[in-house]
């Protein structure tokens, strides 16, 4: 049977400043990002809670955008207070009370020459409805990964820190081989052979009651899920260490899970076939889980503020663009300027 389409509900899509219809959501086939995956994006999620819509983490997720977009010299022809107010506008257009939502920066049309600097930079925004992305029982089953035979690149190859669409060519050799070998998931080892993070998704170990975490050197991405986690397990009481961990460690932990804004906090119950402690998820991820399912819903108090409630629909409408900051050039405008570039 074929999946659902998380795109069937979609009505609007926020586009350069301007909510456009789904299907006029387009670009140019000779966009510089589609040839050299010049792009830099943000997985987010909006929850329903007790209060209502509530976008989780949102001003950390912008601020990476941003920096994600200063690595690659992407100047952002919006302020991140407009992007932000242009993901709640979305959210309410689209009616969701829960979703994803993919902010995404990319190299539109210019030239065809690898110098992505004569290519005007544009900017979309997509929500969708998006369940649990390791399956519908994975938080309480868990999930058996594997460790990949693909390495994730050293952090002097492509820097893991800036969330760049190129990057997830990697990501996707990872996850095609877990998954066609029998996985829900791949864990990629750092150039150096150490444990890095997961296709999508960062990775915990608990071993004698501490809770590990490879550190940003390990060439993955600084996830927003994962600074919450390390947040709350320390407020439980855990200790916790960043840490580089030594592939040897994911077969002898007692426990081991996955966090991302996707994956939120899935247990891993086995790894490359052999059982992680007892098989099932343990007592700290099950502890960690109920912490963060209860704040994301609105049952537990959010004292961090971590919850971002959407901004009221003006009166006037939701269809109105927002300012631009500086105008950025139309495409025939940075085509005209920028001339027809070496292919490469
Ligand atoms: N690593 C990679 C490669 C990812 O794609 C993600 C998902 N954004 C994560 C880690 C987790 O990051 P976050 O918790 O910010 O979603």
């Amino acid at each position: 049977m074929a999946p659902p389409n998380p795109f069937a509900s979609v009505r609007w899509i926020w586009k350069n400043g301007e909510l456009v219809e789904f299907e006029k959501a387009t670009v140019h086939v000779l966009s510089h990002a589609l040839h050299y995956g010049s792009g830099v994006f943000e997985g987010i999620r909006c929850y329903k809670t007790r209060q209502g819509p509530a976008i989780l983490r949102l001003p950390e997720h912008l601020q990476r955008l941003a920096l994600s977009a200063k690595v690659y010299r992407m100047e952002l022809p919006f302020s991140l207070a407009e992007i932000g107010a242009a993901i709640s506008e979305t959210i309410s257009a689209n009616g969701f009370d829960s979703c994803y939502i993919r902010p995404l920066i990319f190299r539109g049309l210019g030239t065809m020459g690898v110098n992505p600097l004569r290519s005007p930079v544009e900017v979309v925004i997509a929500t969708y409805p998006w369940g649990r992305y390791l399956g519908e029982d994975a938080q309480n089953a868990g999930v058996d990964a594997c460790v990949s035979s693909w390495r994730r690149p050293s952090s002097s190859t492509l820097p893991s820190m800036a969330k760049a669409t190129g990057n997830y060519l990697n990501s996707q050799l990872i996850k095609m081989e877990a998954v066609q070998n029998g996985y829900a998931e791949g864990i990629a080892l750092d150039a150096g052979g150490y444990v890095s993070e997961g296709s999508g998704e960062n990775i915990f170990l608990v071993a004698g009651g501490t809770l590990l975490t490879p550190p940003l050197s390990a060439s993955l991405l600084p996830g927003i899920t994962r600074d919450a986690v390390i947040t709350l397990a320390r407020e439980m009481g855990y200790s916790v260490l960043e840490q580089v961990v030594p592939r040897g460690l994911l077969y002898t932990c007692d426990e081991l899970f996955f966090t991302g804004t996707a994956a939120e906090i899935t247990p891993v119950r086995s790894v490359d076939r052999q059982p992680v402690g007892a098989g099932v998820p343990g007592e700290v991820t099950r502890r960690l889980l109920a912490e963060f399912n209860g704040l994301v819903s609105g049952e537990i108090r959010d004292r961090h503020g971590w919850l971002t409630p959407l901004t009221p629909v003006t009166a006037a409408g939701s269809r109105k663009a927002p300012r631009r900051v500086e105008s950025a050039p139309t495409l025939v405008e940075a085509a005209a300027a920028a001339g027809p570039g070496a292919p490469d």
